[in-house]
């Protein structure tokens, strides 16, 4: 059955071990720097509630074409909520890595099936748990000092395994209901205890969440204006012994398939951080056009010249993501997905050049990004004068110019803001991670094929010189 969001609220009282900055959250619900993040994910509870027993919510549509796609991102597109992403994330990775999975296992794919069918039908959301803390990341998991740097096979018996180790940055896992335990990385032989995927739930013994956010705390929200409304927390989990039962095991011990969950599952990650990168990036281009219209400076050669890079930058990202979604191919379920080749190279390309992007937008709004006077002075009838004087421009109040700069300082210039610039670079993997996916999937002999037919090498015929065009 579908939940409603009081229902998802009171479901979040499971007895759980949670902690945010030294203390223990009995209920993330009410606790004042979870509650933002609660309510954004009951919304979503609220917004699709079906009292229908066959209804389930969007966030678990495994697409199978490009309409059920569309379809997908139309019904969730606008939700502020971290949790429908990551519980999307984790089953259509899943669902993307059970073909292959079957080779090692048939019951692998059933299970991963199985578990779907589980997770829709009581509305439950997943977290996606893949970075392991890794130690020293030039060692093998066996060769750290600790062997717990990546969670592994401490135990098994009949009935299931027990895991141990830590999943870093976990993102919203503290208000989710099932920990979805991904590989991080492809494991060799050697390391079975280590090519372990399963899923556990929040609560089980054994588990507890170390949690960080970026939410604001107990400031004036009228200068958070993104980050008080938009916020959620990122846990450290601790797997001390936890049993796994068997129907909850996704993988095993095959190492050769360690691989195939961590890329189907950076795949997803990459595609659905894409959605929110083309709208965040146009939105830059916007925040940088006011700005300098708000300073008279909108005419300015040198404001056309980085305006437009801003545009440029913003459309080719939009392009990427595109691309990858009409380069889009099924595996053998049927199961849609975005080509890992774009995907890749547009995540590189974005983390490479946003904050460039962010340094020209704050080239062109000036120090007023970081030094507007709050909404605070304003209301103050003392200075309400003054400032009407100072900051009233043609096309804005002196009200909405402050509320401008204090929308771009909270998304770029303070916690939100740094927070996005390394989620940018990090969620979904590194730079090099990028780089080392796009090699993987560049169609290299293609291209040397081309080089070599212009350049007339081996038995190629005279090549047909490409003609410069205007
Ligand atoms: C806000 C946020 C949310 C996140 N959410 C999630 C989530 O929901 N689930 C999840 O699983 N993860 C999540 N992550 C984690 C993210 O996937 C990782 O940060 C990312 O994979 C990089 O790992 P790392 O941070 O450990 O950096 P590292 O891998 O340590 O990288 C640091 C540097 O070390 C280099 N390096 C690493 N290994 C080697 C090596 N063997 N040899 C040479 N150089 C090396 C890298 O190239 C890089 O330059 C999140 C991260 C952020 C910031």
């Amino acid at each position: 059955m579908m939940m409603t969001g009081d229902q998802y609220r009171a479901s979040l009282r499971d007895g759980r071990a949670l902690f945010i900055e030294g203390e223990r959250v009995e209920d993330p619900a009410t606790h004042p720097l979870l509650k933002t993040a609660v309510d954004a994910a009951a919304a979503v509870y609220d917004r699709f509630y079906s009292p229908d027993p066959e209804a389930y919510s969007p966030i678990y549509i495994i697409p199978h074409n490009d309409e059920e796609q569309k379809e997908r991102v139309e019904k969730l597109k606008g939700g502020t909520d971290m949790s429908a992403g990551t519980s999307s994330v984790s089953v259509l990775a899943l669902a993307t890595a059970a073909p292959d999975l079957a080779k090692a296992k048939p019951e692998y794919r059933q299970r991963i099936y199985d578990f779907i069918d589980y997770v829709r039908k009581n509305d439950l959301r997943c977290a996606e748990a893949v970075t392991d803390a890794k130690g020293n990341r030039k060692l093998r998991p066996l060769q750290q000092d600790d062997p717990d740097m990546y969670v592994h096979v401490v135990d098994r018996n009949a009935d299931g395994v027990f895991i141990t180790g830590c999943k870093m940055h976990i993102s919203a896992a503290p208000i989710e209901h099932e920990l979805v335990v991904f590989p991080t990385k492809a494991m060799r032989p050697g390391e079975e205890a280590y090519a372990i995927s399963c899923s556990v739930p929040a609560n089980a013994p054994g588990v507890s969440m170390i949690n960080t956010t970026y939410a604001p705390h107990g400031e004036d929200l009228r200068h958070f204006p993104v980050s008080a409304r938009i916020n959620s927390p990122e846990a450290f989990i601790v797997f001390d012994r936890v049993f796994v039962p068997n129907e909850r095991i996704f993988l095993d011990g095959e190492t050769e398939h360690a691989a195939t969950l961590a890329y189907a599952l950076g795949l997803w990650e990459r595609a659905g951080g894409g959605v929110h990168a083309r709208e965040g990036e146009d939105r830059l281009v916007g925040l940088a056009a006011l700005a300098a219209e708000a300073a008279g400076i909108a005419d300015e050669p040198h404001i056309h010249d980085k305006l437009s890079t801003l545009m440029i930058f913003a459309t080719m990202c939009r392009a990427g993501h595109e691309a990858a979604w009409s380069n889009a191919t099924t595996n053998a379920d049927g199961n849609l997905m975005p080509s890992t080749l774009f995907i890749s190279a547009t995540k590189y390309y974005h983390a490479q050049f946003h904050d460039q992007m962010v340094d020209i937008l704050h080239d062109i709004a000036g120090a007023l990004v970081v030094n507007a006077p709050t909404l605070a002075d304003y209301d103050n009838p003392e200075l309400r004068g003054v400032l009407d004087e100072l900051f009233a421009a043609p096309g804005f109040s002196a009200e909405e110019r402050l509320r401008l700069y204090h929308y771009i300082r909270d998304t770029t210039a303070d916690a939100y803001g740094g927070w996005g610039s390394v989620t940018g670079k990090q969620a979904g993997g590194g730079q090099y991670a990028q780089r080392l996916v796009t090699m993987r999937n560049y169609d290299m002999e293609r291209a040397k094929d081309l080089a070599r037919k212009a350049v007339r090498i081996g038995n190629h015929a005279p090549a047909q010189e490409p003609v410069a065009t205007a």
